[in-house]
């Protein structure tokens, strides 16, 4: 079998996303020993930028040597024990994924379920506190599979927390290219991803747990039902304990403090202000072109991941096939109840950037006319090209 050559990818789907040369060169660094004292200085700095970029000063602030979903049970095995409920806010299938292991930790679940498209309103959410004995509210703040970001989350932090319950809120879509307050928001946990809006390599993941959540750490009454995840022992690695307990990743720390250091550099504002220009731009092309999008109300719009609707008749997969083959571009396709009807189109981190708007936009629009669809593809271009101008 011949070797595979690895090309360079455009990429424009939901994570992963493309990663700067400075990132990539940090991995390729000599490995220090996960003990080295060097090494702890370099922990100690990457959780100083994750804390300016999760808007926090929560002293449990570290990183797991795992991708986004085990940041997502991490924290409910932390948080959760047997016998505790818990209620999840679902409108997509990321937040799908939390009830489904909070079942297995024993836990009693409740789903607040909105329609696919939408995001959780607070008054079904405060219907659903009071009807019932919450330890903890879960939520996603960016759904990936919709392209919908919640709104309104220090509203509905005050209603768990008058409600005697935690918020634990997922980001890993969302987190450095859309706005997100852990402090200011009163949020108590948090995690992310490092693929998606950081810009790093998949394979390591922050979170932080602010005072309540720090609280209920301290007040369990059965050890973490994981001995891996369990932020007790794990955080004696990051604290001045320097306990072992398990062998860091040394490379993807380079990567990641790599990535954060280029994001503090850039500024929050800026950044944020590059990816919602980015996605104005590539939204208005869509629309100009003639394509649906997905998300009706654009308050609801998540900026690092756009889903529009696929034309009737279109061959979804030809189409993603033909963006790869000859422009080397990769975007997203629908996923559960929206596969084969959306794609997801992101613009997430280094991607977030007017050239991969203008480039997605023509090849896309040259293969659908390809393809006999009557869409306006030039329009769709200058649509954008005006709004990079502003
Ligand atoms: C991608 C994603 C995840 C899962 O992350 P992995 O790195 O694929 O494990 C979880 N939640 C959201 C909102 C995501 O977009």
């Amino acid at each position: 079998m011949a070797d595979v050559i690895i090309p360079s990818r455009i990429l424009m789907g939901p994570g992963p996303s493309n990663i700067h040369s400075r990132v990539l060169q940090a991995m390729a660094l000599p490995t220090l020993g996960h003990m080295d004292p060097l090494y702890f200085k370099l922990m100690d700095q990457l959780a100083a930028n994750l804390k300016t970029i999760f808007r926090t000063s929560a002293p449990l602030t570290l990183t797991l040597p795992v991708t986004g979903m085990g940041a997502m049970e991490a924290c409910l095995v932390n948080l959760l024990e047997p016998g505790d409920e818990a209620l999840f806010c679902v409108a997509g299938f990321f937040a799908n994924r939390m009830p489904e292991i909070a079942k297995r930790l024993g836990v009693k679940v409740h789903v607040l379920e909105t329609p696919w498209g939408g995001n959780t309103a607070p008054e079904k959410l405060a219907a659903a506190l009071k009807a019932n004995k919450i330890k903890l509210v879960g939520l996603v703040h960016g759904e990936t599979s919709t392209g919908v970001v919640q709104t309104n989350l220090p509203e509905i932090a005050k209603l768990c927390h008058d409600n005697g319950a935690l918020l634990l809120v997922d980001t890993v879509a969302s987190l450095g290219g859309v706005d997100f307050e852990t402090e200011k928001w009163d949020i108590d946990a948090v995690y992310t991803g490092s693929q998606k809006c950081l810009s790093a390599p998949p394979g390591i993941s922050p979170l932080t747990f602010g005072p309540r959540a720090e609280d209920a750490l301290k007040k369990r009454k059965t050890p973490c039902a994981s001995w891996y995840m369990d932020l007790g022992l794990i955080r004696k690695y990051w604290d001045e304990t320097r306990a072992y307990h398990h062998t860091g990743p040394i490379h993807l720390t380079y990567a990641l403090l790599e990535a954060v250091k280029l994001m503090n550099e850039e500024g929050h504002e800026a950044r944020l202000a590059r990816h919602a220009k980015a996605a104005k731009a590539l939204q208005a092309g869509f629309e100009a072109m003639g394509l649906k999008l997905f998300v009706e109300d654009p308050k609801n719009r998540l900026a690092t991941v756009t889903t529009v609707c696929i034309p009737d008749g279109c061959d979804d997969k030809k189409v993603r096939k033909a963006l790869i083959d000859r422009h080397s571009l990769e975007v997203g396709g629908g996923i559960g109840q929206l596969a084969g009807k959306t794609w997801r189109v992101g613009l997430m981190g280094e991607g977030a950037r007017a050239n991969h708007v203008l480039i997605l936009l023509s090849a896309l629009g040259g293969i659908l006319k390809a393809e006999g669809h009557k869409v306006h593809a030039g329009a769709g271009v200058e649509a954008a090209a005006a709004v990079l101008l502003t």
